[in-house]
């Protein structure tokens, strides 16, 4: 299994969609358990890491400028 990093204040792209339609998440702060903020509506989800992880598509350090 592939091991996913990120740390806060990495953007993660999602597989699936928050229900908003926003798949760009921004992680607030990472440990067992993962606080992320949607990008589009600014609500924050905390998420087991595990649970997480496996619906990260793409990670990206830093933000990306957001
Ligand atoms: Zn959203």
């Amino acid at each position: 299994m592939k091991i996913v990093r990120f740390s806060a204040g990495d953007t993660l792209i999602m597989k699936k969609p928050h229900p908003c339609g926003e798949n760009r998440f921004k992680v607030v702060r990472a440990g067992s358990d993962v606080r992320i903020i949607c990008l589009k509506c600014s609500r924050d989800v905390t998420v087991e890491r595990l649970k997480l992880e496996k619906n990260i598509k793409q990670v990206i350090e830093g933000g990306a400028g957001q």
